[in-house]
């Protein structure tokens, strides 16, 4: 038997039929070696510079919405929100020199001690535990994962719920971030990038805060408003979606 495209005309033997076929294999091997290694580069990792483009935008969307969560405020509680929680983040931008030479787990820490001693509304300490039990995820950690992402959410509404004891339908932080915190593990879990795993979790995070609406408030200041905390959306969830749409700005952004 002839080969038509050899330009030997030698006979194409079985061994060389063989030797094309291992070619084959190992091309194909190397191309699933590429592409494995795209998937990998494309799960983008949060970097140290990240967690203080995350905080600094933060700080600026907690300005810009002061007006916004004391008016949330007002209606259902004492008018302080957006105060307490500019009034933290201005504390924490004025320690953004002093962060510079800290790793990510002691940036938090400090984010965390800082809320906790300059915000005198229920936010301080339930948001300060959250940063210090996100703090603790990131520990040792250079770099953060897709996976320690949503170990760090996990935390911080950890945090939130041991500091206030509250559960999802009671009107809180924690109408927001429990949905958020389903939904980037459902992400993780589909072997989402970091920046949809975020995106999705800041989602649901705002769809949790306008699902506060028709909850009668049963913690916190509202709560001594009984009926009437109904049709009002919680200042709290509002500013825990802020947050997480922040996160989700700066994973987009990489
Ligand atoms: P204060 O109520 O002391 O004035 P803020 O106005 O800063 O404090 O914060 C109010 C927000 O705190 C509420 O909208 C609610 O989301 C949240 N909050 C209050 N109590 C709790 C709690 N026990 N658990 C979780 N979140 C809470
Ligand atoms: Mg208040």
């Amino acid at each position: 038997m002839k080969c038509r495209g050899d330009p030997c005309g030698r006979p194409v033997t079985y061994d060389k039929l063989v030797v094309d076929y291992n070619n084959l294999v190992a091309d194909y091997e190397n191309l699933v070696v590429n592409y494995n290694n795209l998937v990998m580069e494309d799960d983008a990792l949060v970097t140290n510079e990240d967690v203080m483009h995350w905080l600094q935008r933060t700080a600026d969307v907690l300005r810009e919405n002061r007006t916004y969560l004391t008016e949330l405020d007002a209606a259902i509680g004492d008018a302080d929100h957006g105060i307490n929680m500019d009034r933290g983040f201005s504390a924490i931008r004025d320690k953004f020199p002093t962060m510079e030479a800290m790793d990510i787990s002691a940036r938090l820490k400090t984010v965390g001690s800082t809320l906790v001693s300059t915000v005198g509304g229920a936010a301080g300490p339930l948001y300060g535990t959250a940063y210090l039990r996100a703090a603790g995820v990131a520990a040792g950690k250079q770099e953060l994962t897709s996976a320690d992402v949503v170990a760090m959410l996990e935390a911080f509404l950890g945090g939130i719920v041991a500091r206030g004891k509250a559960q999802p339908g009671e009107k809180t932080m924690v109408d927001a971030l429990t949905p958020a915190l389903n939904a980037a593990k459902q992400a993780l879990d589909e072997g989402a990038t970091l920046e949809k795993i975020t995106d999705r979790a800041a989602t649901a995070a705002e769809e949790g805060a306008k699902a506060t609406i028709p909850l009668l408030a049963t913690k916190g200041r509202a709560s001594y408003l009984g009926e009437r905390s109904i049709g009002h959306q919680d200042p709290g969830a509002t500013s825990s979606s802020l947050i997480l749409r922040c996160l989700a700005e700066t994973c987009a952004g990489k």
